[in-house]
């Protein structure tokens, strides 16, 4: 199956009957040199469980296919499946989950076991929720390869103190090690995209905190970087989480932080430290 041009994707699609849907972020890769260095970074081993994000015509699932164990592919768009369903039927190695990867995947993942690797294209409307969910969740492939929108890159991989960095890019980075590999031109998509886009890569952590200091974690996150103009105490005053200002004071000063400093200033670390001292028996 060979999808390497605006003309072949086309008649495909006209074939099918199925037309482009916007609202699913439906850019195919017509880029075989883009494709390549995607699998490169996957590198999919025989023994391994792939997952893929939106297959969509299959660019990437027919390179995977035969290079792992089991490639399981969501979809979301229903004619795309019967497309899929019908170029790799009777192939062992491949599975479909229809619907919305977002909703299904923690169902998935109880049924099939965490993957080895997962990649995608990710369609830029369901992006950053993807990402999210995957990182709050606990979610721990080896290794987890997305091409995403350049400006969605930029906030999963900002540093502390720079306008990009927000609630999201602390869940991310204290779930995931992440690595901006490439970029990829609009032209390389069909229909092309308005904007660049960003290879990332990304390598699971060790979590040495419990389920509830995790969770309390990303209250804290969440809280501290309400409003971006407050400082971080006025941010915490206002969170309703159950602890005493005394106590939310005491553990700031306990972790040597400023009450007086933003949210931003702080990286993924001092923020989990913050977490853990507040959950700490001995505060
Ligand atoms: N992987 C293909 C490629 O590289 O050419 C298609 C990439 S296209 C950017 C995004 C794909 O994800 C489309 O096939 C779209 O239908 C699918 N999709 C969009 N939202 C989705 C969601 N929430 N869950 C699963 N698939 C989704």
């Amino acid at each position: 199956m060979n999808h390497d041009s605006p003309a072949e994707i086309r008649r495909t699609l006209a074939e099918l009957g199925l037309t482009l849907k916007k609202r699913w972020g439906q850019n195919f890769l017509i880029n075989p040199g883009v494709r390549d260095k995607i699998l490169e970074l996957v590198d999919p081993r025989p023994d391994e469980t792939v997952w893929e994000i939106g297959p969509g015509l299959g660019c990437l699932t027919s390179a995977l296919l035969g290079r792992c164990r089991l490639l399981v592919g969501f979809e979301i768009d229903h004619g795309l499946m019967r497309f899929l369903q019908s170029s790799f039927a009777g192939r062992e190695d491949f599975a479909l989950e229809a619907g919305d990867a977002v909703e299904r995947w923690s169902e998935v993942r109880e049924r099939r076991g965490v993957p080895d690797k997962v990649v995608g294209n990710l369609p830029y409307s369901a992006a950053s929720a993807v990402i999210s969910s995957f990182a709050e969740n606990g979610f721990s492939p080896k290794r987890l390869v997305f091409t995403v929108q350049r400006e969605l890159a930029a906030r999963l991989a900002a540093a502390p103190g720079g306008k990009n960095y927000s609630s999201f890019s602390v869940l991310c980075q204290r779930a995931y090690r992440v690595r901006e590999a490439f970029s990829i031109r609009p032209g390389s998509f069909y229909p092309a995209p308005q904007v660049t886009s960003t290879v990332v890569d990304l390598e699971p952590r060790n979590q040495p905190d419990s389920p509830p200091v995790t969770a309390l974690f990303q209250r804290l996150v969440q809280a501290a970087f309400r409003s971006r103009r407050k400082t971080l105490w006025n941010n915490l005053q206002a969170w309703s989480s159950g602890f005493t200002e005394g106590r939310l004071a005491a553990a700031l000063a306990a972790e040597g932080i400023d009450p007086g400093c933003r949210a931003e200033q702080l990286g993924p670390e001092r923020l989990a430290a913050l977490a853990r001292r507040l959950a700490s028996e001995d505060l």
